[in-house]
Parts: structure tokens; C-alpha cells; sequence
């Protein structure tokens, strides 16, 4: 078992401001600007700038020492009106209700932008996964599946994986859920493995898009491939994905980072050797390779930064040095609303979450529309498809903040809110 313990979040930053820091704060305010740059009807902004619904769960863990301890979980519907509520599952020790209905908000933003047909969500249990064993991953995930189920289900609500979640436990859930019905059930969740109901390219669809993104935004810039250096904060699930994309399209990805730090090379790093070294070390780690930290890598003169770890990584006390030329938001939420007008002067290009990490869930929707046809389609269709989707959704944002003198964050929104804000119109506010 494991006892390294991830970084919290929104350390240093939060204990300067709280309030600027708290991610539902941010949200709100991010939805605000968009919605006065919108013009939208007041009444409908009363009804988005809220969540839902909010579930918070408090529940019994058989542990592998005999006691049971108990953990808070939570799941959150932001708004359900274009669809079945969408969503990934955080496990964390830093996850508070506030992160979650943030996340959730962000979801309903992000399958608006990308035109799919879902509204948003967002789950996550107080918990350091590495401290548990693999057993009592299990015991935990399942109960708190139980717990969520008056929510979830293929018509209502469909979770993922998020930060520090994965296949099995998607798998984990999925069995539950199927258990509780008689059957199966594999359209409650999606991120799973192939062999229950999970897509192919899934697993590399969020970082897929990151890369589709961020070279349509170089072209987009009159900037080859070839000129371009990257650097990725957070080299998991979406940052591992998006640099090794990224390089095999020919960009030169000179520094990684984890929760430790970041290894750095000018001349560019070889990334599996890196990741190589910390599945057997712990630690990011090449030969000829300089350790920074993770504020250092943010403020690297790259081409391309990608933030994939948490949020508030890009705030008021750190953009003014940021020097890259493109972000591209792997992560949900790594810039605050203060950041982002600074990012705006300095002219850099900021591929906004909701668009850049995308992929994730436009692959998700492929998975339940696979599963709920019982027809699976080839990894070549899945891809073709998401590039088709992403790449129209990138030149609306473009063209949208272009005519409308926005930056690309509140073109995004913009974008978004007004298709939510359009179906809610046509379906009448029950009120
Ligand atoms: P992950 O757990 O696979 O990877 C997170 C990475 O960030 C790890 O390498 C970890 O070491 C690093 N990290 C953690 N704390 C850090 C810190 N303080 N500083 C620097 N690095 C740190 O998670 P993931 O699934 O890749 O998700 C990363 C981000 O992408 C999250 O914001 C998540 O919400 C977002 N996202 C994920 C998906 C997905 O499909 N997995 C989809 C959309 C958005």
C-alpha cells in the first residue's frame, strides 16, 4: 500500500484567498461575464448560475484491518435539460462540494460546446486512493455506486473516470449498478474496459483532443509542429496522452511534470523513458534531464504550456510570466478569472477547458451511444469522428471570439450558454 500523498489542490493560492481560490466562485463568475456579454434574460441566468441537484453521501467501508471507516462522497447535477446528466468521478482528499458543483457547471458548458446531447455533472469521494489497498478501492467504490444510484443510470446520469479514477473502477461500478438490476448494464457508465461495453480510443480520447486542439490553434497562429516546444503539467491520464500525441505529430516536448516536480530538458525529453523511471522509481526521471518545479515549468518559454493536473494552477500572482504562446487547458479549471485577463493582454492563446479537454466526454457519449446499440465500432471511426467534432466545435469558438471581440474562454461560454439557454427556451422553465 502506497502512502505518498498528492499535493492538495489549491495550496499557496487558496491560503492567500479563499474566496478567489473557491472553484464554484470562479464558475459563477465565469458564467456571469459570458452571460452579460450574452445579453441573457436575467431569468435564465438565475436558473444556470445554480446546480440541480446536490447529493452528499456519508458511508460505511469494510476495511482490510476488519473496522469500517466512513467516507463523504458526492454527486452533482448542474443541469439535465439537453439530456442525461454527464460527468466524471474525483477521488481525492482535497475534493469539497464546491469543486464538485464547479465541475459540474463546467460539464454542462463543455457537451453544449462540442453539440452533444448531455447536460452536466460531477461526483467525487474525500479520499487519498493511495492509502487504500486494491480491496478497499473496491468496497468503497461500490458503496458509494449504491449510494449515487438513486442518480445514475443510463437515461439519468452517466459518470467516468477523473482524477485519480480509471477503467476498473468504472468497471467496479458498472458491475454494482448491473448486480442491483439482474442484468447488465453497461450504458450507466463509460471509461470502461473493452471487454464490458468500453470504446475504443476512450482512454486516449481526452488527451487526443488536447493535441487536435492545440495543432489547430498553432495552424490557426501560422506556427508548424516542427517549431513548436511543449510543456505539461501533470503527466497522467490527459498530460501523458497529450505529450506523447503532440510529439508524434512532431512538436518537441521538453518538460513533464507530477505532484514532485518536473523534469526538464531544452533539447527535449524522451517520455517513456521518463515515465518508465517513475513506474519504477516513484519519480520523473531521464539522464540528462534538470528537476523544476512545478511553478517553474509554468513560466518555461515554450510554444505550448498544458496545464492536465488541477485547478487554479494559472492565477493573478503567476500569469503575468507565463511566456508560452498557447494554452491549451488539458485540465478543468487551471485558470482563474483574473489570470485569464492578463493571459488575454499578453495576447497568448488560451484553448479554454471546456473546448481543449473535450474529448473525453464527446468519446464518453461514442461509448453509451455503442452500448445502448449493442454495435461497436473500430478505434479508426471513434478517432475520425472526434477529430470531425472537435475541430468544427474549435473554429465556432475561433470565429465566435473573432466577431465578437471576446477572448476564446467567453466565446466559448457564450457559445455554450446560448444552446443551453435555447433548449431550455423551447422546453418553457417549469417554474
Ligand atoms: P490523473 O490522476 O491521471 O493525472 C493527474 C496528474 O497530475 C498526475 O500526474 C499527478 O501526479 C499530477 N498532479 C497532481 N497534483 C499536482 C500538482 N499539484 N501539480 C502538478 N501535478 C500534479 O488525472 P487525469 O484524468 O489526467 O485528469 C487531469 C485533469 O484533466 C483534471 O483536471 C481532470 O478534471 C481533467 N480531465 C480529465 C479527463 C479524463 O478523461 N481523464 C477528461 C476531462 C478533463
Amino acid at each position: 500500500m502506497a502512502q505518498k500523498v498528492e499535493a492538495a489542490p489549491f495550496k499557496g493560492f487558496a491560503e492567500a484567498d479563499p474566496d478567489q481560490a473557491n472553484p464554484w466562485k470562479i464558475a459563477q463568475r465565469q458564467f456571469d461575464i459570458a452571460a452579460d456579454a450574452l445579453g441573457l434574460d436575467p431569468n435564465m441566468a438565475r436558473v444556470l448560475r445554480e446546480c440541480k441537484r446536490q447529493l452528499i453521501v456519508t458511508f460505511p467501508v469494510l476495511m482490510d484491518d476488519h473496522t469500517i471507516q466512513m467516507f463523504t462522497g458526492f454527486r452533482v447535477h448542474h443541469n439535465v435539460d439537453r439530456g442525461p446528466a454527464k460527468g466524471g468521478i474525483r477521488y481525492h482528499p482535497g475534493v469539497t462540494i464546491d469543486e464538485v458543483k464547479a465541475l459540474a457547471m463546467w460539464m454542462t458548458w463543455k457537451c453544449a460546446v462540442v453539440g452533444i446531447p448531455y447536460g452536466g455533472a460531477k461526483g467525487g469521494v474525500i479520499v487519498d486512493p493511495k492509502r487504500l489497498s486494491r480491496n478497499e478501492l473496491e468496497n468503497l467504490t461500490r458503496r458509494y455506486t449504491s449510494e449515487i444510484s438513486i442518480l445514475i443510470g443510463p437515461d439519468r446520469d452517466i459518470p467516468a473516470p477523473d482524477v485519480n479514477t480509471n477503467a476498473q473502477i468504472m468497471a467496479w461500478m458498472m458491475d454494482t449498478i448491473s448486480m442491483h438490476a439482474g442484468h447488465s448494464v453497461p450504458a450507466v457508465v463509460t471509461g470502461k474496459p473493452l471487454g464490458i461495453g468500453g470504446s475504443e480510443g476512450r482512454p486516449e480520447a481526452t488527451g487526443r483532443g488536447c493535441m487536435l486542439t492545440t495543432i489547430a490553434a498553432l495552424k490557426h497562429l501560422g506556427i508548424r509542429p516542427e517549431d513548436a516546444t511543449v510543456a505539461v503539467q501533470g503527466v497522467g491520464n490527459v498530460g501523458y496522452t497529450t505529450a506523447k500525441l503532440l510529439a508524434q505529430a512532431g512538436c518537441k516536448v521538453i518538460a513533464v511534470s507530477d505532484s514532485n516536480g518536473a523534469c526538464y530538458n531544452e533539447d527535449g525529453i524522451e517520455l517513456d523513458e521518463v515515465v518508465r523511471e517513475k513506474e519504477l522509481t516513484g519519480r520523473l526521471r531521464q539522464k540528462i534531464c534538470k528537476f523544476i518545479s512545478n511553478e517553474e515549468l509554468l513560466e518555461l518559454p515554450v510554444t505550448v504550456l498544458v496545464p492536465a493536473a488541477l485547478e487554479n494552477q494559472i492565477h493573478a500572482g503567476n500569469a503575468h510570466r507565463i511566456k508560452a504562446k498557447v494554452i491549451c487547458e488539458g485540465a478543468n479549471g487551471p485558470t482563474t478569472p483574473e489570470a485569464d485577463e492578463i493571459l488575454h493582454k499578453k495576447g497568448i492563446f488560451v484553448i479554454p477547458d471546456i473546448l481543449a479537454n473535450a474529448g473525453g466526454v464527446t468519446t464518453s457519449y461514442f461509448e453509451w451511444v455503442q452500448d445502448r446499440q449493442g454495435y461497436f465500432w473500430k478505434e479508426a471511426v471513434v478517432n475520425e469522428q472526434l477529430e470531425s467534432i472537435l475541430v468544427d466545435a474549435f473554429e465556432a469558438v475561433v470565429h465566435y471570439a473573432e466577431s465578437h471581440g471576446v477572448n476564446n474562454r467567453i466565446a466559448a461560454y457564450m457559445l455554450a450558454i446560448d444552446r443551453v439557454a435555447f433548449t431550455i427556451k423551447q422546453r418553457g422553465i417549469y417554474a
